[in-house]
């Protein structure tokens, strides 16, 4: 009998692991894909395959000091005027590619801060994308929402787009926790836009939060996830925060002895997992928990969850058209992703072109191992003979992947004629068991965040 405790303090003191958004993560991209690959994957897409769409916005009214995503502060309306324009280009273009009027099922709308466009730009936007695209009458329409940069304007504006899902950011609502992130947002503010939301067609409703953060303490969670539980949202993502300051530079405001210690951040991780269970969510894959009722709590159930670049999703469409700087897009043949510069990318579609500058096209072990990995993060199980021989490899194949397995993780791991289970109900091993199957983690020399 292995004795666990070791077992799993040693594996979550192993070395950061990818979020795996992506099989393999963007930071394997390369200049070998580009336009040109991009113009034939979107030529190959099928008439009748409803695809999503993603559209991003890279500005913020605010920068917090924790965000690692590339963003873009403005103080006038100047620069997401010129943006918005050139979204509409590009919709035209990719549109133009695809060679008709292409189904698409679902169109987020995620940031920096979409909800900074004004309720003119969102119109400009919405009206582009159906003239372009054939928006199914029930799609999913869903936007990231900054409660301090919206007003009624914007939210009637949402509405009028057909607005079915919001995720609202609320990280931590401690002050000294929202002073040392630059991030202040009251509970009335978000209360408020979590209302007028609904009010306005948001049948389902996210709330993002973060553990790890500056002085964020095991009473300052409890007391942010009781006000959450109160606001009721469907859908709650909680965050390990990962400080990289070499990498987002906005995080060296950050002093690091004001982080919680690998003790106090699993206490806090734990802190969170228990509570929103005790209020009724049930956990869906590493970091999501949703009411039971739930579309994404249902596809957890039954076994139809599933991960794109955003995360834990409902989404099973195979290709995903990315717009705007820094946006990724996905199709069978493999990862893109736009310049993300945004002078770069306005360059490119000045000039006519796609704005691709990077990306990955997926081989058949690629395409083998990108579902393992994806099973794992969304069901916490996989059938590895299943799914190798739909690849055309058999479980010999992944010998060494397993022998690895069995020697790292003992009893966190049960093992049934290849058919691999994490034992833990709460995931927190699924990126490390994951990282097991990566066929690039061992040449990377990228620092990713902890597992917990
Ligand atoms: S957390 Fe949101 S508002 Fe803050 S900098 Fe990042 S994208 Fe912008």
């Amino acid at each position: 009998m292995t004795d666990k405790a070791p077992i799993a303090n040693a594996l979550l003191r192993r070395a950061s692991v990818p979020r795996y958004t992506s099989y393999p993560p963007a930071n394997h991209f390369t200049a070998a894909v580009g336009p040109d690959s991009h113009a034939a994957w979107l030529h190959a897409v099928p008439e009748d395959q409803p695809v999503s769409v993603y559209l991003h916005v890279p500005f913020c009214r605010r920068l917090c000091h924790f965000c690692a995503c590339r963003t873009q502060g403005t103080l006038t309306d100047r620069p997401i005027d010129d943006y918005v324009t050139r979204l509409g280009m590009e919709i035209w273009r990719v549109a133009g590619m695809l060679g008709r009027r292409q189904r698409v099922s679902a169109i987020h709308f995620g940031g920096g801060t979409p909800t900074i466009l004004r309720p003119d730009l969102l119109k400009t936007v919405n009206r582009d994308l159906r003239a372009a695209f054939d928006v199914a009458e029930d799609a999913e329409i869903s936007v990231e929402v900054d409660p301090t940069e919206i007003d009624d304007a914007r939210l009637d504006a949402l509405a009028a787009m057909g607005l079915t899902r919001a995720s609202i950011g609320v990280q931590d609502f401690a002050p000294e926790v929202q002073n040392a992130i630059g991030r202040a947002q009251t509970v009335e503010v978000t209360a408020w836009a979590a209302a007028e939301l609904r009010k306005r067609g948001a049948a389902s409703l996210n709330v993002d939060l973060i553990y790890g953060l500056p002085f964020q303490t095991s009473a300052s969670l409890r007391a942010t996830l009781e006000t959450v539980k109160e606001m009721r949202p469907d859908r709650a993502a909680i965050y390990g925060y990962a400080h990289v300051p070499q990498m987002a530079r906005r995080q060296r405001l950050i002093p690091p002895d004001s982080l919680p210690g690998p003790a106090e951040r699993l206490a806090l991780f734990e802190i969170s997992q228990r509570m929103l269970a005790w209020a009724g969510y049930k956990p869906v894959g590493i970091d999501h928990f949703a009411l039971p009722e739930d579309a994404l709590a249902v596809a957890a159930r039954e076994g139809r969850l599933a991960r794109n670049f955003q995360g834990y999703t409902t989404d099973v469409s195979p290709v995903l058209i990315g717009l705007g700087a820094s946006a990724l897009s996905k199709f069978p043949q493999g990862h893109v992703q736009n310049a993300a510069a945004s002078g770069v990318w306005a360059q490119a579609i000045d000039g006519g072109r796609l704005a691709s500058a990077r990306g990955f096209a997926l081989g058949p072990e690629d395409r083998c191992r990108a579902e393992i990995i994806d099973r794992i993060m969304c069901d916490f199980a996989v059938d590895l003979p299943e799914v190798a021989s739909r690849h055309g490899f058999d479980l010999g194949h992944f010998a060494p992947e397993i022998a690895r397995v069995t020697a790292r993780f003992g009893d966190e791991v049960a093992l049934d004629h290849g058919r691999l289970r994490l034992t833990a109900s709460d995931g927190r091993f699924a990126r490390l068991l994951c990282a097991e199957f990566d066929g690039f983690l061992a040449r990377s020399d990228t620092q990713y965040s902890r597992a917990v």
